[in-house]
């Protein structure tokens, strides 16, 4: 019966103290506590080791006491993460200490106490755990009562059916005390499975609305250009000219269109014709800064905004888009542009319009391929 007993101590204590070392993210009171069962390891290991003549159940008593007193320890103190390699290191060498000196003195004198006193002695022991183990341990609690149970049964181990139920509460006690912290260490592991998943559902909310908002910035994008030419279209660029109007700083309009487009068309063919819109585009946004804004006002007409640019400075690069187009475009075509600038020329969109419009006809008058000011000066 006492190498049931031992090899009941020897495996659980080793699965508890295992388990509780190797897991890093445990509590550190419960690890400490899970290292203190190091000590009925090593005193029950010793006589399987040396194969000693050791009084077997006088060890499983030793291993049991130091055990609860250091269970005792345990439940009073609150130990800090910097205590803990401290306290490691104390009921190691303690218990290695612990083992020799019993070892060295096969169990003389401390045994020759009665059964009686040895047993109230540890009796008093685990009672004492049990008042102080907390209520939420409830496993821890239970563990302590099936040894109490199995303590108060030994008393009557002469009756051999008491020795075997003694036995079987034993191996409760340390089956209880195994779950407290395979349950803990489990929780901890299943803590650490939901803050991973928790982090990958963030991930995915984050990639989703990373895929969300390029999605808008494409609808937004879709809504405000033109599709064959990516210039804004007639709306926007319209709306350009409205904000920048609230501004209330000078700026200027350039209205321009195809000369003689309608030819391009026939003689080409439209294929040809929508090339020649898209390479205008492409000249046109060449030409400008990025401040400025492109848009196309219908068929072959566009609008370029100017912002913080005069009459004079509009001629400028209204002269420079001519030129680029007269030499850069394929099929070759040229322009003809009419400027309007706000505020001489008007303060609406409308007045705006209307004045780059005259601009745009006066530079079809003029013979086309030509730049005109379609206000007053
Ligand atoms: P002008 O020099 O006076 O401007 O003469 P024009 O021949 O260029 O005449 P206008 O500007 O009025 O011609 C516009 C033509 O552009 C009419 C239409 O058939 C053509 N058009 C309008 N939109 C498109 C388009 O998206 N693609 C093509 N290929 N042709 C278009
Ligand atoms: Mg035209």
């Amino acid at each position: 019966m006492d190498k049931i007993i031992f090899l009941i101590i020897i495996c659980f204590s080793f699965l508890i103290f295992f388990s509780t070392i190797t897991c890093k993210k445990l509590n550190t009171n419960i690890k400490v506590r899970g290292i203190m069962f190091f000590v009925p390891f090593l005193l029950c290991i010793i006589p399987f080791v040396f194969n000693e003549d050791v009084y077997l159940s006088e060890m499983v008593y030793m291993a049991e006491v130091v055990l609860m007193i250091s269970i005792s320890i345990s439940l009073i103190c609150k130990f800090r993460k910097n205590t803990y390699r401290c306290v490691q290191v104390i009921i190691f060498i303690g218990t290695i200490l612990l083992a020799t000196i019993l070892y060295k003195i096969q169990l003389i004198g401390f045994f020759n106490i009665s059964n009686i006193i040895k047993n109230i002695f540890i009796l008093i022991l685990i009672s004492f755990n049990i008042i102080l183990v907390k209520k939420d341990e409830k496993i821890f609690w239970q563990a302590l009562v099936n040894l109490l149970i199995s303590y108060v049964l030994i008393i009557f181990k002469d009756i051999i059916i008491f020795s075997y139920i003694s036995t079987l509460f034993k191996f409760m006690a340390y089956f209880y005390f195994y779950m407290y912290f395979f349950k803990r260490i489990n929780i901890k592991d299943k803590n650490k499975e939901k803050i991973l998943s928790n982090k990958s559902s963030k991930l995915e909310f984050e990639k989703q609305l990373f895929h969300m908002k390029l999605h808008n910035e494409r609808l937004l994008n879709k809504a405000q250009k033109d599709a064959l030419t990516q210039a804004y279209n007639k709306t926007t660029i319209l709306d350009i000219i409205g904000k920048s109007i609230k501004l209330e700083k000078r700026f200027s309009v350039l209205m321009y269109d195809i000369d003689n487009f309608k030819k391009i068309n026939d003689v080409h063919g439209h294929i040809t014709g929508d090339k020649a819109i898209k390479n205008l585009a492409y000249i046109s946004k060449r030409s400008i800064r990025d401040v400025d804004s492109l848009g196309r006002y219908g068929g072959d007409e566009f609008i370029i905004v100017l912002p913080d640019i005069s009459h004079k400075g509009a001629t400028y690069v209204a002269e420079r888009i001519r030129q680029n187009v007269s030499c850069d475009s394929n099929p070759r075509f040229t322009i003809s542009i009419g400027i309007s600038s706000y505020p001489h020329d008007g303060r609406t969109v409308d007045e705006l319009i209307q004045v780059a419009d005259k601009g745009l006809y006066m530079s079809k008058e003029k013979g086309k391929n030509a730049v005109s000011h379609g206000g007053a000066i």
